[in-house]
């Protein structure tokens, strides 16, 4: 019957059965009508003059072709990424399961409210125990990325400080931190004032008090810092800002060593962007999609960004009435799919579980430290967080660099760590190793390090021309990212 439209369903079963065994069906069936379709006729002069230029594969080729290069890469999900700083950590395939759910995955942006109560429910508790997790008052899950939380962050301290009649434009950053602290102050209009931690890597109270004064809209601190180290004099230092109307904005990406054990608000901080997609697991390899929500103590509520999730006791709705907010922070809510693997994770792991994680991820990361101090250089020799700090200098004249440690770790078939980050460790590798990993694959990693310490006296140049055993030695990084082909054929 042409022109009757049907469901692929109806296309698929007659299909199924007349390419049946013999060749014949049993059954009588309709006749098979896919129409034919004129091209010229459906899109007029837009139709296509020659065939695409495609390659002609069979499905196993194509299968074959997507499967060996995601083989070529190294993944968490093949082996060992102790990138410190990004919190590689195992995603629960559990994640993916309900992330894909039809009523999340298809819900329309524009939805109303009434419709989208479960996704809204979500949101809501998510919200609660971002909040609970980190000892704030209310959440906002909209930014897609650490580093938007940060910029939402500032915009509200910005929102903040002009609700009391004062404009102070400085905001204080130790150069331990993240780069991204230093960019998001820019790009809220802030000036950045970088400072050096104390000689044990952690911020010193009387030396930060010597920067604070009446310009100082707030100092940014990232706890444990990114030397893996945990800001003992916290409490001490926000109450020197705090005297001085200054804020503490707390960078929560890697929250791996806290979960359960320390709330951020406890310590004195004011508001912090949580990185879902590191401590609350998403895949996040390929740089995203992330979500970075922010959580902050009651008084900065009115400058959250619209709209809010809210409940009246019935029903969950969208909070678009919000004078003092600072605005809108992008399109819709913020990367759905990237909430429901945190809530996923959060119910799955409940507060005991997460307490138990972070006490894992320290475990292993000092283990690592005890068994690395005796091959390499560790610049703060004392206890760490979730992630702890090497550098080069055991090899360094060997002419061996940081960077091709990383490579031959390839060749042991282990991803590398972070390598020179964080900036005030000369050569540093920051190696953050998580809790899901086994005393094995610790001790795997460990025998690693300990040959390539080794081969750096014995065999310099095995090391400079790694890795032999990888798909690709040593790409031009710079040139895959400002250049990349994406296109099959290079000049097709
Ligand atoms: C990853 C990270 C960020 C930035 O997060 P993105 O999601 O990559 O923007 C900021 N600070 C710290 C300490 C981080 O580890």
């Amino acid at each position: 019957m042409p022109g009757q439209a049907r469901s692929g369903l109806a296309y698929a079963e007659p299909l199924i059965f007349e390419l049946g065994a013999s060749g014949r069906s049993a059954v009588s069936l309709p006749p098979l009508d896919v129409p034919e379709v004129e091209p010229e006729k459906i899109y007029g002069s837009l139709a296509r003059r020659h065939p695409a230029s495609l390659p002609e594969l069979s499905e196993p080729e194509v299968v074959r072709h997507y499967v060996r290069l995601s083989q070529a890469n190294m993944a968490i999900d093949t082996a060992f990424y102790p990138l410190g700083s990004c919190t590689m950590k195992y995603n629960p395939k559990v994640n993916e399961w309900a992330a894909r759910l039809p009523g999340f995955a298809s819900l329309h942006p524009f939805t109303p409210d009434e419709l989208a109560q479960g996704a809204l429910e979500l949101m809501y508790r998510l919200e609660r125990s971002l909040a609970a997790i980190v000892g704030m008052d209310r959440v906002t899950l909209q930014p897609s990325a650490g580093a938007q939380g940060e910029l939402c962050g500032l915009l509200m301290i910005r929102a903040f400080h002009l609700s009391q009649g004062r404009s102070p434009k400085k905001v204080l950053i130790p150069t331990t931190a993240h780069g991204t602290n230093a960019a998001s102050c820019a790009q809220s209009g802030f000036q950045a004032v970088p400072f050096d931690a104390g000689p044990d890597g952690i911020i010193d109270p009387a030396q930060l008090a010597r920067l604070v004064d009446d310009d100082v809209a707030a100092l940014m601190v990232t706890n444990p810092n990114t030397l893996g180290l945990f800001e003992r004099e916290l409490p001490q230092i926000a109450a020197i800002l705090h005297d001085k109307g200054a804020l503490v904005y707390g960078d929560g990406a890697n929250l791996n060593a806290l979960l359960g054990r320390v709330r951020p608000g406890d310590l004195g901080i004011d508001l912090l962007q949580i990185n879902l997609h590191k401590t609350f697991t998403t895949p996040h390899g390929g740089g995203g999609p992330g979500a970075g929500p922010v959580a902050v103590k009651r008084f900065l509520a009115p400058f959250l960004p619209t709209p809010t999730v809210e409940y009246d006791g019935e029903r969950f709705y969208l909070d678009h009435n919000r004078p003092q907010s600072i605005g809108r922070l992008r399109s819709f809510y913020g990367n759905f799919g990237v909430m429901v693997r945190a809530y996923t994770y959060i119910r799955e792991m409940g507060a005991k579980g997460l307490r138990e994680a972070s006490g894992l991820a320290v475990l292993n990361a000092n283990y690592l430290r005890a068994r690395l101090r005796q091959s390499w250089n560790l610049p703060y020799d004392r206890t760490c967080m979730h992630e702890v700090v090497i550098d080069d200098k055991h090899i360094r004249h060997t002419g061996v660099s940081t960077m091709d440690v990383a490579k031959r770790l390839l060749d042991h078939g282990f991803h590398a760590p972070t390598v020179y980050f964080p900036l005030v460790v000369k050569n540093a590798m920051l190696i953050e190793p998580t809790e899901t990993e086994s005393k094995a694959t610790l001790d795997a990693f460990v025998e690693a390090m300990e040959s390539i310490a080794k081969e750096a006296q014995s065999n310099p140049e095995l090391l400079k021309e790694a890795p032999h055993l990888t798909a690709l030695r040593r790409p031009d990084e710079a040139r895959a990212a400002r250049k990349p082909i994406l296109r099959y054929k290079a000049n097709g």
